[in-house]
């Protein structure tokens, strides 16, 4: 395990082997969570144990092999190099209420949704959990920004990585480290029912997000494989617990596609199957996908949408889309990255 993927009590512990006391390891752990890319760097830590941990525990950090952006909206995104040569990006987002970054949590994903340009080489591997704080820690540090939410809405399935993503959780929000309050985190997932009702029983006071994208299995089993395991019953079902486990209102995300989940019909069936569910919908309009055949709903179709969902007593509201013009959308650099370097 990677140094920085340990808590500080693990460290503390880990020091307290070494024969060093504790509040080294607090000093150590701030360093490595303020983004030292080496132990020389910590110049109030003896030469003789930076050397140690130097040899014992390297840091790894990322290096950044793309950068794009500021958009005009000033969205950035960044690809990164990890340890072993995947790259994975991350997107910084300039919010009224807060910078955002968008982490990603797997390298690729097997979820297998059909609009999505993450999922189209499959699953390479899973991310640790270092791999995902270094995203929010370097992007902070290189865009000298103070970033105070995240989202896990980047490249995977983050309930696909469950116990590294919990694990990131933990370390996000520890004091001694970004501190980001949890009720800052959100974290979506495609709809894992069993994971859902795992991560329900940790009582997080997380943002659950469902990719919804559909009112009805007949059009979810069409673009999302997922739904073949957990059909949308069942998975509603787990929303209503994760609700009541928790007291968080779940958001759901519904990508929208031209003719295909953007009717006035989609949008009535919809409101019938979320009624007595507290929650948000967002809409999105669907970035296009060079590789999929499917197109985003007119703006007027999204505004009907919006319409019927809102009369009918749900939140909805439409995701401004940021960083059109940098690719900034699940995935696309990456994959446009492993086109040009094929
Ligand atoms: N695997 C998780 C999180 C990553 S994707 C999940 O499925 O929720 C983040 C969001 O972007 C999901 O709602 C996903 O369905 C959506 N998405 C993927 N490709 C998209 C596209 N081309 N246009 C719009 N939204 C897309």
């Amino acid at each position: 395990m990677n140094i920085k993927s340990k808590t500080l009590p693990e460290i503390c512990a880990l020091f307290k082997d070494m024969g060093e006391p504790a509040f080294r390891a607090r000093q150590v752990y701030g360093w490595l969570h303020k983004g030292a890319r080496s132990y020389e760097e910590m110049t109030n830590i003896p030469q003789s144990l930076r050397a140690r941990l130097a040899e014992q525990w390297p840091i790894c950090p990322p290096e950044v092999v793309r950068k794009q952006g500021p958009s005009k909206d000033g969205t950035i995104k960044y690809l990164w190099r990890l340890q072993d040569g995947n790259c994975v990006e991350t997107v910084l987002m300039r919010y009224r209420y807060g910078n955002t970054v968008c982490i990603s949590t797997e390298v690729g994903c097997r979820m297998g949704c059909a609009f999505c340009a993450s999922t189209l080489g499959g699953l390479v591997r899973r991310l640790e959990p270092y791999e995902m704080l270094d995203q929010v820690i370097f992007t902070q540090l290189d865009a000298g920004l103070p970033i105070s939410r995240v989202v896990l809405m980047g490249i995977g399935e983050p309930l696909d990585n469950f116990d590294n993503v919990l694990r990131f959780l933990e370390l996000a929000n520890s004091p001694e480290g970004l501190g980001l309050s949890m009720r800052h985190i959100s974290l979506s997932t495609c709809g894992l029912v069993p994971k859902i009702d795992e991560l329900a029983k940790r009582k997080l006071q997380i943002s659950l997000a469902i990719s919804l994208h559909g009112p009805n299995d007949q059009i979810r089993d069409q673009i999302m494989p997922v739904n073949r395991a957990y059909p949308i019953e069942e998975l509603l079902s787990a929303c209503r617990r994760y609700f009541e486990a928790t007291g968080r209102r779940v958001h759901f995300e519904y990508a929208m596609i031209r003719d295909l989940n953007d009717t006035q019909e989609c949008a009535r069936e919809l409101l019938r199957r979320l009624r007595g569910l507290p929650a948000h919908i967002n809409l999105i309009p669907l970035n296009h996908v060079q590789e999929s055949p499917f197109k985003p709903s007119t703006r007027e179709a999204v505004a009907r949408f919006q319409r019927i969902l809102e009369e009918g007593g749900i939140t909805a509201t439409v995701r401004r889309s940021l960083g059109g013009d940098i690719d900034a959308s699940c995935g696309q650099l990456r994959s446009k990255y492993a086109k040009e370097n094929r």
